[in-house]
């Protein structure tokens, strides 16, 4: 009887499709191969194979490719995430399934030509071209040479075959260089030492797998050591350790740091790395070569062979989630592949969120604290400045108190940090003649002024324009004034009083890119500049010895949203930024300027309390039945116009028949309406904790009006923002 192998394509298709093996090829699950799908072949992979005495009107798969077949757990991933998220199954696998391009094969040839001194026999001008761009002798691989002299690469073989040039096989630059478990390193305190050994405790045989570990420790605990020991144990086993980061905080300080553990860099996996790199550092992983990984939140579904261990450092950071495509959040994805993979997973945070408190408050997660500075350094002392009393004066952000405390610290040759989450010069731009305020073209937002770029900016699309000299809606000249602060004003108005003193703004309009900010951030922690001006670019993951003061300008700015994350996530932003001060030799403290000193998130911060802060958010959202103790999801219907949009959200509502236990809410407008150029409604569903809220979306959408035209209907479980 014939094999009939099931065939999942990684497009946006939610089943596999169905082929013919042919006589002679041997496939198995997880094998990737080429099939025919239309009128082109594609690349899919077998997700089941079975007898059949049937299909007979199917296509023959074509044969197998080239690449390591996907392990089990990676497909149990797979298919995990689709049926929680809802994507289609096929969209899941293309996030697993990067394949290599052309240019990773000829990379992995490993074969580098030189010139001989043996001139070839039939001279051409093609030969003659490369002969010309290898006489400096160097290595090349041979597409590269071809391209450079401009021929064709059987240009260069034939000079080859004709021995005017040598091929050599070279090994690569290795991508993974083998990171030394043993390689000398300071001891660790007691308390990183009893961390250590609570970590590695033999997991007792635990029904249903090795629980997670959350790992709690204050800014400046020493939490990095301590999980780089659980690294190196994973290391010393000979299996594969991965070290999630927010992309943000994946920086080049942190590479060193491994290095200077491991006496090696670990391989980085990040939206940067490109081309050959990427497929090479694929290959390593899938070979079990690299045996750390470094990565942003795509690293997750690498292929790893033998995976013993993944961290997720700053695992309260809302930038895990992705938010368009599939709908995921790394944090809980790791936690499911740890489950598949039977490999321990660790959640660091100084400030865990909601999420993981509970889970660990439950007993579903281990818990192991780390509750004092390293080194017997304290915290900040943390201190409001009451901007009802201290105001500055009118056209001013920085409130006297601040000024003087800046001004004391910087005579004592310390650093200051002043922080301001907003980019750019100013928030808003109005016309004071005719009040017109300017407002991107594509989205429900203002324009910031960027006052080094002389531009009006979206944040949210990337639309740009020159900041007019006339007003564009009445035509009055120098009338526009610049409403509220951004980092830009703040450092203009540092520059003012304080003119003798070295003074950067780092955000993530940093001139010059990412090499040139990382420069910068070294130079700020060596010392070479007096006072930072910064955005939540540097309240997280830095580390400035230098550094004994941080004012925030504005505590309040993430506390007006009606967003119920809105206190949990400025309370987290607070801790961190804060947290910069005072972890060198100096003690540090923290400056806090703020309307409403007796909000409960200030007032946590300013008490050290945040125990009783988190106890009372919990709370707050039990008594809600929201997320931890209830489920969520958003649809978001988006259409190119309004009408479309609403009415299509009204239809879904129509069909929504919420069984008991469900709550369908909406559709209203999403909390950005207009976003490149499309209008968003958006639909909430809230179910108690044990309804399938899967099975029930799924349900409904199959029941209700299709998407046609340029309508979106984006499904997001788990949403951050609700
Ligand atoms: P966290 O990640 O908890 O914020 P870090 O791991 O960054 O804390 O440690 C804070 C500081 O203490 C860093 O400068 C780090 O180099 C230093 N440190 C931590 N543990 C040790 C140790 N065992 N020996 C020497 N320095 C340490
Ligand atoms: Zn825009």
């Amino acid at each position: 009887m014939p094999h009939i192998a099931d065939i999942l394509i990684p497009l946006a298709l939610d089943t596999p499709y169905s082929y013919v093996v042919p006589a002679g090829l041997d496939l198995e699950a997880g094998d990737v191969v080429q099939v025919p799908l239309g009128p082109r072949e594609t690349i899919g992979v077998v997700w089941g194979v079975a007898e059949s005495a049937g299909g007979s009107n199917l296509r023959p798969v074509t044969g197998r490719v080239g690449v390591a077949p996907l392990s089990r757990p990676l497909r149990e991933l797979v298919d995990w995430i689709a049926r929680y998220t809802l994507a289609p199954k096929g969209s899941a696998l293309a996030m697993v399934l990067r394949l290599p391009d052309e240019a990773a094969a000829v990379e992995t040839a490993r074969v580098a030509v030189r010139i001989t001194d043996k001139p070839p026999t039939r001279p051409t001008a093609a030969r003659a071209k490369v002969l010309a761009v290898a006489a400096d002798r160097a290595l090349r691989g041979k597409s590269a040479l071809a391209k450079e002299a401009g021929v064709s690469l059987s240009v260069v073989d034939g000079l080859i075959d004709d021995g005017a040039l040598e091929a050599l096989a070279v090994e690569p630059e290795p991508v993974a260089p083998r990171p030394d478990p043993d390689h000398p390193r300071t001891p660790l305190s007691d308390a990183q030492a009893a961390a250590v050994m609570q970590l590695s405790a033999p997991a007792p045989a635990e029904e249903g797998g090795i629980r997670p570990v959350l790992l709690e420790g204050v800014t400046g605990s020493g939490k990095t050591e301590v999980y780089f020991e659980a690294v190196a144990e994973c290391v010393r086993r000979g299996e594969q350790a991965l070290i999630l980061m927010p992309e943000i905080a994946l920086t080049a300080q942190f590479l060193d740091r491994f290095a200077a553990r491991f006496g090696a860099r670990p391989a980085a996996w990040h939206s940067g790395i490109g081309g050959k790199r990427r497929e090479r550092l694929r290959a390593a992983v899938a070979a079990g070569e690299a045996l750390v990984v470094v990565g942003a939140r795509s690293a997750l579904f690498l292929p790893f062979a033998r995976l013993g261990l993944i961290v997720v450092d700053e695992e309260h950071e809302a930038a895990y989630k992705q938010e368009d495509g599939v709908h995921y959040h790394a944090r809980d994805m790791a936690v499911v592949r740890g489950r598949l993979e039977g490999c321990a997973v660790v959640l660091a945070s100084a400030t865990p969120s909601i999420e993981t408190r509970v889970n660990a408050a439950r007993g579903r997660y281990r818990h192991v604290a780390l509750p004092e500075r390293f080194g017997g350094r304290r915290l900040p002392d943390i201190a409001a400045i009451d901007m009802r009393r201290d105001a500055p004066e009118r056209g001013r952000f920085l409130s006297p108190p601040l000024v003087n405390a800046v001004k004391h610290t910087l005579e004592r040759g310390e650093q200051a940090l002043l922080f301001l989450n907003r980019r750019g010069y100013a928030p808003l731009t109005l016309c004071r003649a005719c009040g017109h305020r300017y407002q991107c073209r594509n989205c429900s937002t203002w324009l910031v002024e960027h006052r080094f770029r002389r531009a009006l900016v979206c944040h949210q699309c990337g639309y740009s324009e020159r900041r007019p000299e006339a007003c564009t809606a009445c035509g009055t000249f120098d009338n526009l004034t610049a409403c509220g602060p951004g980092v830009e004003r703040i450092a203009e108005e540092a520059v003012e009083l304080f003119p003798d003193k070295r003074i950067i703004v780092l955000s993530s309009d940093f001139p010059g890119g990412a090499e040139r900010l990382r420069q910068e951030l070294e130079a700020v922690a060596a010392g070479e500049c007096d006072l930072v001006v910064g955005t939540q670019l540097v309240a997280k993951g830095h580390n400035f010895p230098g550094l004994t003061l941080v004012g925030v300008l504005d505590a309040d700015i993430g506390l007006t949203s009606g967003d119920p994350r809105a206190a949990e996530r400025t309370f987290q932003l607070l801790q961190q930024v804060t947290g910069r001060a005072g972890r060198g030799e100096r003690p540090g403290r923290a400056l806090v300027q703020t309307y409403q000193p007796e909000h409960p998130v200030i007032a946590a911060l300013l008490s050290g309390d945040a125990e009783r802060f988190y106890a009372e958010e919990i709370a707050a959202r039990e008594a809600a039945g929201l997320p931890p103790f209830g489920r969520l999801a958003a649809l978001i219907v988006s259409a190119a116009e309004r009408e479309a949009a609403e009415a299509h959200g009204q239809a879904l509502a129509r069909a929504a028949d919420p069984p008991p236990g469900v709550m369908v809410l909406g559709p209203a407008e999403a909390p950005l309406a207009l976003v490149r150029g499309r209008y968003r409604f958006r639909l909430l569903v809230k179910t108690e904790r044990n309804v399938d809220l899967q099975a029930y979306l799924r349900a409904w959408l199959a029941r209700g009006p299709k998407p046609r035209g340029n309508l979106r209907v984006a499904i997001d479980v788990d949403p951050q923002s609700f």
